[in-house]
């Protein structure tokens, strides 16, 4: 039986055995305020305790682990959870009830950061809400598609290395576990009916899922699959064009080196400094440059340099807007930085980029300082380059002759123009689209002119339609995340076959 999908969330083609989960709603009687108190504590217990366990097991992922241990192990939620229990709720009633007042706050926040920890907590009331049934949700297969209504991130982490497919009611682009499943290459896509059965196919591109295909459909897509797994993992030849990644922590680092992208077009560098309640020491940062700059070798790797505000706050950082004026209030900690990124700089791969630059005298400050800490400290001036992700630069982009090359931000790009939120879908931006590629034309004429490297990192280059236009209007180098490599293969394969 095959059903449409809704919306994709994360692209990929899958298919295996079907394994039903659902969430689990019903709230208990109340028994009595010991049996309740008793239960309470043993579920917090039990919670606090696996999110310590996955922390373990996924460094990679303890910048978001440790928001929920924070939260699951707060003094103030088990007290207020008992004041309800002696009002004679149950264990059950009353976690709901204290955490749908947390969620109810976080989602009236300006802050779109603080909004989205609305969904840490939802996620965190899931896992306590399971364990106080004691109710394990098994998905005990050794690779299964899983269909759920909602994908719960910590249940995702929790099954990370058996499930290759999610088949979900309701999520966002944006949320946790649609980023988490980009970042695994785990195909997640909404579909509105029922989807019972004991086997499924996703086919995200073709914009379906089948339950329960026939042989035929089988063995069709087992064909698909072969041909998917040599072409999805590895980039195909490209001739001068770049296809560049981006990432956030040496792990996604070695998964773009071993699919063959030429280099990094993005290091975000403020997830590592997310990591950490206290600012990373020179010594602990250098480790993590040098680690990525020996990795990359002959391939450049393009660091920026911290970049917080709105969405992304770092604990012990005050920033209200992303740009300059976090390296000016934070002097130490940015030359601590660019002090261990440029020693780090032993293979000449290195670049360097500020993000949010607004104008030429902002990029010359930042540029002029990072020369002097190279020169005061004797380092390898790597290339010095910025992003283009506002309006203020896009209309003065003649003025940026001293920067050696540009990449362009369309998340932060699209928000200042046409008010494109992070968590608006993607067909809000394609009524916009000319427009866009009107303006960003003088920016390709003004880097063909003095012969900058110009590349595109923001999330518009991992969609197959847009990266053509891009690649038509002479943008040769796209930089994506490293499990989006066969959707840049296949916007230029899209793209070569027009050109010819
Ligand atoms: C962008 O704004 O397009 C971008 C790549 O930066 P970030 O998403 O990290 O703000
Ligand atoms: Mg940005």
């Amino acid at each position: 039986m095959k059903y449409e999908i809704k919306s994709v969330l994360s692209q990929g083609l899958v298919m295996g055995n079907l394994v039903n989960v659902s969430s689990i709603n019903q709230d208990d009687n109340f028994i009595s305020e010991e049996y309740e108190t008793k239960r309470l504590v043993k579920a917090i217990d039990k919670t606090v305790c696996e999110i310590k366990s996955l922390k373990e097991k996924n460094p990679d992922l303890e910048e978001y682990l440790v928001a929920e241990e924070l939260i699951a192990s707060d003094p103030v939620l088990k007290e207020n959870a008992i004041k309800l229990i002696n009002e004679k709720k149950s264990a059950c009633v009353a976690l709901r009830e204290v955490m749908n007042g947390y969620m109810d706050s976080l989602l009236e926040a300006t802050s779109e950061y603080m909004r989205e920890r609305a969904q840490d907590v939802s996620d965190i009331l899931n896992r306590l809400i399971s364990n106080l049934h004691d109710r394990e949700t098994t998905v005990d297969d050794n690779s299964c598609i899983v269909s759920v209504d909602y994908l719960y991130p910590s249940f995702l982490i929790t099954h990370r290395q058996s499930i290759i497919g999610v088949i979900a009611k309701k999520g966002g682009f944006t949320s946790h576990a649609a980023i988490m499943c980009r970042s695994f290459d785990i195909p997640l896509v909404l579909v509105d009916e029922e989807t019972k059965g004991n086997y499924a196919i996703i086919d995200a591109r073709k914009g379906y899922v089948i339950i329960d295909p026939s042989d035929a459909e089988i063995k069709k897509y087992h064909k698909e699959l072969e041909l998917k797994n040599k072409y999805d993992k590895l980039a195909i030849p490209h001739s001068d064009y770049l296809f560049l990644a981006n990432v956030s922590n040496n792990l996604d680092l070695d998964r773009a080196l071993n699919y063959n992208f030429d280099g990094i077009g993005l290091y975000r560098t403020e997830m590592i400094f997310m990591n950490t309640d206290r600012p990373y020491t020179f010594d602990e940062q250098y480790q993590i440059y040098s680690e990525a700059v020996n990795k990359a070798k002959d391939k450049f790797i393009t660091f920026r340099t911290f970049d917080c505000g709105d969405d992304k706050q770092i604990s012990y950082l005050r920033s209200d807007k992303k740009g300059i004026d976090n390296y000016i209030n934070n002097p130490v900690i940015f030359e601590t930085q660019l002090r261990a990124m440029m020693k780090a700089n032993t293979y000449d791969n290195m670049r360097i980029m500020f993000p949010m630059i607004e104008s030429c005298a902002e990029f010359e400050y930042l540029r002029d300082w990072t020369i002097k800490v190279a020169k005061r400290n004797n380092f390898n001036l790597p290339k010095i380059g910025m992003m283009l992700e506002t309006k203020e630069a896009l209309v003065n982009i003649e003025s940026f002759i001293k920067a050696d090359f540009i990449s362009i931000g369309t998340n932060d790009l699209t928000k200042e123009l046409y008010g494109i939120d992070r968590d608006n879908s993607i067909e809000d931006i394609k009524s916009h689209l000319d427009d866009l590629f009107y303006l960003l034309k003088p920016v390709v004429d003004f880097c063909n002119k003095y012969d900058k490297c110009l590349s595109v990192c923001g999330e518009l280059a991992s969609i197959p339609d847009i990266a053509k236009k891009f690649y038509e209007l002479g943008i040769k180098n796209l930089s994506v995340s490293p499990s989006l490599i066969g959707l840049l293969n296949l916007s230029y394969e899209e793209y070569n076959k027009v050109s010819k």
